[in-house]
C-alpha cells in the first residue's frame, strides 16, 4: 500500500492540492517544499522520482502543504530565499526580498564600479540583509552600513552577513532612519527600499503579504511616500559631494520621488523600469553648492 507513495506520485498529488487552493506556482512550490522536507535539492527529486516516502516523511510534507495553503509564505516554511548570488536565511517577522530589488543592487553596483576602490554605502531599512549583504559580497572594496528599526531584521541580517563572510565590512545599526549612524559620517551612496505601500492599500494585498509581512516593512503612510520625503530631506547631510541616492519605489511613485529629488537640489535624476516594465528604481546625484 505505502509503495504507492513515491517522490513522483506525492508531487503530483501535492500539485493538485495546491492548485486547487489558488496558488499559481503550485508545481514549483510543491517541489521546493518536498525538497526542503526531504533535505534534497530540486534536482535530486528528479533523479529519485521512484524513491518511496515513509509515513513520517509524508506527514511532515502534508503539514507543510497545509500551512502553505493557508497563505503562509513558502520562504517562511523553507527558511530560505535566493537573492542575486546569495541564498539568504528567512524568518517570520522579517520582510522577504523581492526579485525587482535585485535591480536596485545593480544600480548601486553600476555606480560603485565606475568609482572603483573603497566606497562607503549606507542602507536604510535592512530587512533580511538582501541589499546590504549583496553589496558587501559583490563590491568587495566597500564598507556598508545598514539601519533598521526592527531588531529581528537586524538579527537575521547579521546571520546572513556571517554566512556570506562579510560581517567585517557590514555595520548593522538599530534605530529610526539615520538616528543610529555616527554623526558626521558621510557616504558615497545611500540606498533604500523603504516601506512604500499606501496605508489604505495594505488590506488589499495578497494574504501572504498582508498577513505575514511585518506592517512596519510595508506602511509608507497615506500616499506611500513618507519614507522618501524623510530620507530625501535628511540625506544631504549624510552624502559626500557627488554621492548617489538610489531608491526602489512602488507602482506610480517614480515621478513624485524624482520630482522631490529635483526640488531638493539633486541632479542627474534617473528612473529605470523593472522586469514588468514598471518604473521601479530612482537614482540621483547630490552636488553640494
Ligand atoms: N532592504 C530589505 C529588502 O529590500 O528586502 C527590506 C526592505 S522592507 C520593504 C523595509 C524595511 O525598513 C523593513 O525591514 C523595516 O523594518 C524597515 N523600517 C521601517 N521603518 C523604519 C525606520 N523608521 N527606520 C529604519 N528602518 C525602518
Ligand atoms: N513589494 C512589496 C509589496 O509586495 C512592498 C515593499 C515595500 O513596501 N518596500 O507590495
Amino acid at each position: 500500500m505505502s509503495e504507492r507513495w513515491t517522490v513522483g506520485t506525492v508531487l503530483a498529488a501535492a500539485n493538485e492540492y495546491l492548485s486547487g487552493r489558488d496558488l499559481p506556482g503550485a508545481r514549483l512550490e510543491a517541489e521546493l517544499l518536498l525538497a526542503h522536507s526531504l533535505e534534497l535539492s530540486r534536482f535530486d527529486l528528479y533523479t529519485q522520482f521512484d524513491r518511496p516516502l515513509s509515513e513520517a516523511e509524508r506527514t511532515v510534507y502534508r503539514g507543510l502543504l497545509k500551512e502553505r495553503s493557508t497563505g503562509r509564505p513558502l520562504q517562511h516554511l523553507t527558511g530560505t530565499q535566493a537573492f542575486r548570488r546569495l541564498d539568504l536565511r528567512m524568518a517570520d517577522g522579517v520582510f522577504i526580498p523581492r526579485p525587482e530589488t535585485e535591480l536596485l543592487v545593480e544600480a548601486v553596483l553600476d555606480r560603485l564600479g565606475s568609482q572603483g576602490g573603497s566606497a562607503e554605502v549606507l542602507e536604510i531599512g535592512t530587512g533580511s540583509g538582501a541589499i546590504c549583504v549583496s553589496l558587501a559580497v559583490e563590491a568587495p572594496g566597500t564598507v556598508v552600513w545598514s539601519a533598521d528599526i526592527s531588531k529581528s531584521a537586524l538579527t537575521l541580517a547579521a546571520l546572513n552577513a556571517r554566512a556570506h563572510g562579510v560581517e567585517d565590512r557590514l555595520n548593522l545599526v538599530h534605530g529610526d532612519l539615520f538616528s543610529a549612524v555616527p554623526a558626521g559620517k558621510v557616504f558615497d551612496v545611500i540606498v533604500s527600499n523603504p516601506p512604500y505601500v499606501p496605508a489604505g492599500e495594505i488590506d488589499a494585498l495578497a494574504r501572504e503579504v498582508r498577513d505575514h509581512e511585518p506592517r512596519a516593512a510595508l506602511d509608507g503612510g497615506p500616499a506611500g511616500l513618507d519614507f522618501y520625503l524623510r530620507i530625501i530631506s535628511e540625506s544631504r547631510q549624510w552624502l559626500k559631494a557627488g554621492g548617489l541616492v538610489a531608491f526602489e519605489v512602488g507602482v506610480g511613485q517614480a515621478s513624485e520621488v524624482a520630482a522631490e529629488l529635483s526640488r531638493a537640489g539633486f541632479e542627474s535624476v534617473d528612473v529605470t523600469r523593472d522586469y514588468a516594465r514598471i518604473e521601479r528604481i530612482v537614482t540621483a546625484v547630490y552636488r553640494s553648492a
